[in-house]
């Protein structure tokens, strides 16, 4: 990877950790589910409003590391105005990528999500980028219990 791709790389999650989007309890969610990833102490609760197929809002609230915030804060984002069928897409490209079972990172597919490709190196953070998406599989399939990583 380029240098200074790394850096930009490393500044959206520096901001997206000092600014999260959709920080905030939502009224009435249509599914909540808690995360907790006990390997680095990073726990969230994600909020979503359906309309049909259709994730029409998502929020969470938590305390994490940066990579588990930025992860949290892009996903939420990302998620919004998608299907529920498209997330799920989305879930398994990114699992994919932070896993290095991909060998090539599909740009165009996952958009901002690159920026957190680089935890493939670090096997330890992994699981801080996938808590936000492990917490989403669960709550459009609909489970109610607790997420947690280990
Ligand atoms: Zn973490």
């Amino acid at each position: 990877m380029f240098e200074d791709l790394r850096d930009l790389y490393q500044e959206v999650i520096f901001d997206h950790n000092r600014n999260p989007r959709n920080f905030r309890v939502m009224e009435n969610p249509d599914r909540q589910v808690d995360g907790f990833n006990p390997l680095c102490g990073d726990k969230l609760t994600l909020f979503l409003k359906l309309d049909g197929e259709l994730i029409c809002d998502a929020s969470f609230q938590g305390s994490g590391c940066a990579i588990s915030t930025a992860s949290v804060s892009l996903m939420t984002e990302i998620i919004k105005g998608k299907t529920q069928s498209e997330a799920e897409a989305l879930f398994h490209t990114f699992h994919e990528m932070t896993t290095g079972k991909e060998e090539a990172i599909q740009l165009e597919a996952v958009g901002k999500l690159a920026v957190l490709a680089g935890v493939r190196d670090y096997p330890a953070r992994v699981k801080c980028a996938t808590l936000a998406w492990h917490t989403l599989d669960a709550a459009l399939k609909n489970q109610q219990q607790a997420i947690s990583t280990e």
